[in-house]
């Protein structure tokens, strides 16, 4: 229904209130900026609407996009009919991923920011340095690790790059899989440490500790100890008087005045009205799927092929991280149970095989950790019967006596990996959904080839009785990270936004999600964006808004 009003005009909009919007609203909104936040998705209350019931989170969906009213497409070959298929869901609510995220919060490394100059070119990739380092990052490490609340050991990586600060937690307790886990590195000489974790272990910013491993990845968590937008950065903005936040509203195009830049968003209320907001500067933090999405949506004569497009690299140079792993079985009547109702806690990690080593056939390198096999009812090994006498039987001897170690596989960017929009299939609005077109890059197999099989190799070090390595096939986008689409660079015919996240074309747009990177680190990717999110966000509020303009000076050495 259309029914245009136009309040008044604010400092700043902020499109996605997730990891990254909640990042910009805190940083906005305690600078002074007066910022309006919308989310697609409802303001929910954690002590009423989470807990660990599996049934509600893992099999009914209560969390994730439902895929009949807000699909996307996905296709693995060029001249295929993409197909529908839930690539990538993330909870789409106030606090977006956050929501039910596993947390682990791992620092990127030097390397990862300046993967063209450490390898050139690539055939069949498109590498890119990032315009900054990891120097310019560390400061803002600090500062989400800090004020969101993270638990770990300072210096137990061997390899992290300089840190100016410990940690505000200790990390929890090693569980049965973390032990053993710990006991194989040990014995094969690998540097194994406690994941940083997104909670609180001890009492923080006034958030109460929690010491229990138990269910959090795609769980709610009721206590507010795990590190969640909705509870910390979101309420710490509103508390301000500067945010005010417009959850079930759907923002479905940027608006762009005759001067080129951005001059406020359309959205879908809750009651169905088409709505415009006006503001001196945009910030789209969708996602990096649905950041490019409304970029591409929002079409105009200037930019007859989406917002800030004229590079036509918006969508493209994809990366999605899939989630690779080795399952190691133990014997239920002679090893020590392991203890699967813990929780599918990640305990024990290593970078040990991050960097590049040309001799093992690839480049770049992953994190890996050791985890449970997941929840009670839906836990899953290969091969695991789905039905009858055989199921039960595999559930008794394997649900306590089954681990898993995998990695975040750090995918190379081809530009021809890419969001579009889908020339057929449309969302409830009407509106096309984003499709997906990816095809790896033989850097991709070949890493997560030799990854797995060394996993394999640690697992029996841990004393599995039989393992069973999974591959990668193709990109599923089963670990929800999502970066590349808009990605940032010095040139404008080479990348879509600046150092600042700012669009070259349009000068007071903001992409301040994964779309950004250049590549995609090996690294769970979230801490890194919150705090580009949070750099960025201070230079709108302390430069941009002022009329000012700064550069950042390059280094190209690592330390
Ligand atoms: C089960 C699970 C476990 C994960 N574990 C980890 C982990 O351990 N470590 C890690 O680093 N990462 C993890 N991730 C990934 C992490 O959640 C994402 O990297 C992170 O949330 C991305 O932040 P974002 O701000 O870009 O997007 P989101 O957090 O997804 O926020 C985007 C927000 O935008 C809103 N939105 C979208 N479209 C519109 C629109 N048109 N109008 C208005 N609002 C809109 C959505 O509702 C959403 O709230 C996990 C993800 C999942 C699903």
């Amino acid at each position: 229904m259309l029914n245009r009003k136009k309040p008044e005009i604010v400092d700043a909009i902020v499109v996605g209130l997730g990891a990254n919007g909640g990042t910009a609203v805190k940083v906005l909104a305690e600078a002074g900026l007066k910022v309006v936040g919308f989310d697609r998705g409802p303001w929910l209350r954690p002590l009423e609407h989470y807990s660990g019931d599996e049934l509600k989170f893992v099999n009914r969906d209560y969390m994730w996009p439902d895929p009949k009213m807000f699909p996307r497409t996905v296709r693995y070959d060029e001249n295929a009919v993409a197909e529908r298929f839930p690539f990538s869901p993330l909870p789409q609510m106030v606090g977006g991923g956050t929501n039910h995220w596993a947390g682990w919060v791992p620092r990127p490394r030097e390397s990862d920011f300046m993967m063209r100059s450490l390898h050139g070119d690539i055939e069949g990739a498109s590498l890119a340095d990032w315009p900054f380092r990891y120097e310019h990052l560390e400061p803002y490490l600090t500062k989400v690790e800090w004020a969101f609340g993270v638990s770990g050991i300072a210096g137990a990586d061997k390899y992290e790059p300089h840190r100016s600060k410990g940690y505000p937690s200790p990390p929890l307790r090693p569980t049965q899989y973390g032990k053993r886990f710990y006991d194989a590195c040990n014995k094969m000489g690998i540097n194994a440490f406690p994941i940083p974790h997104a909670m609180v272990t001890n009492k923080h910013n006034g958030r109460d500790p929690f010491n229990q491993t138990s269910f959090w990845n795609q769980y709610g968590d009721p206590s507010g100890a795990r590190s969640n937008t909705l509870t910390s950065f979101i309420p710490e903005a509103v508390a301000t008087g500067n945010l005010e936040v417009r959850a079930e509203c759907f923002v479905q195009s940027v608006k762009l005045g005759r001067d080129g830049k951005a001059t406020g968003v359309i959205y879908i209320d809750p009651d169905g009205n088409e709505v415009e907001q006006d503001a001196r500067v945009v910030i789209l933090t969708l996602g990096a799927i649905e950041s490019a999405r409304l970029m591409l949506m929002s079409k105009s004569p200037r930019f007859p092929d989406g917002l800030a497009n004229g590079s036509g690299l918006v969508g493209k140079n994809a990366t999605f991280h899939e989630y690779l792993f080795a399952v190691g079985l133990f014997d239920k009547d002679i090893d020590e149970p392991l203890n699967g109702f813990a929780g599918n806690y990640i305990s024990g990690g290593s970078l040990e095989f991050y960097e590049t080593d040309e001799s093992r056939g690839h480049i770049g390198g992953s994190i890996i950790s050791a985890s449970q096999t997941c929840h009670p009812i839906n836990w899953v090994f290969p091969g695991r019967p789905t039905w009858g006498e055989a199921l039960k039987d595999a559930d008794r001897n394997y649900y306590n006596y089954a681990m898993k170690i995998g990695l975040i596989l750090h995918d190379l960017p081809v530009e021809s990996n890419r969001v579009d929009l889908d020339p057929t299939v449309k969302d409830a609005f009407g509106l096309p959904v984003a499709r997906i077109t990816h095809s790896p890059h033989r850097n991709d197999i070949a890493m997560g080839k030799w990854q797995v099989d060394k996993n394999v190799e640690i697992l029996e070090a841990a004393g599995a009785r039989k393992t069973v390595p999974v591959y990668l096939d193709k990109m599923t986008g089963n670990t929800c990270h999502q970066h590349g689409t808009a990605r940032m660079g010095a040139d404008p015919a080479k990348s879509v936004l600046n150092e600042w996240g700012q669009a070259h074309e349009v000068d007071n747009l903001f992409v301040l999600d994964g779309s950004g990177f250049p590549t995609a680190t090996g690294v769970n990717p979230t801490l890194t964006m919150m705090a580009n999110a949070w750099r960025c966000s201070e230079y709108i509020a302390e430069v941009y808004s002022k009329g000012r303009e700064e550069r950042l000076v390059l280094s190209n050495s690592m330390r």
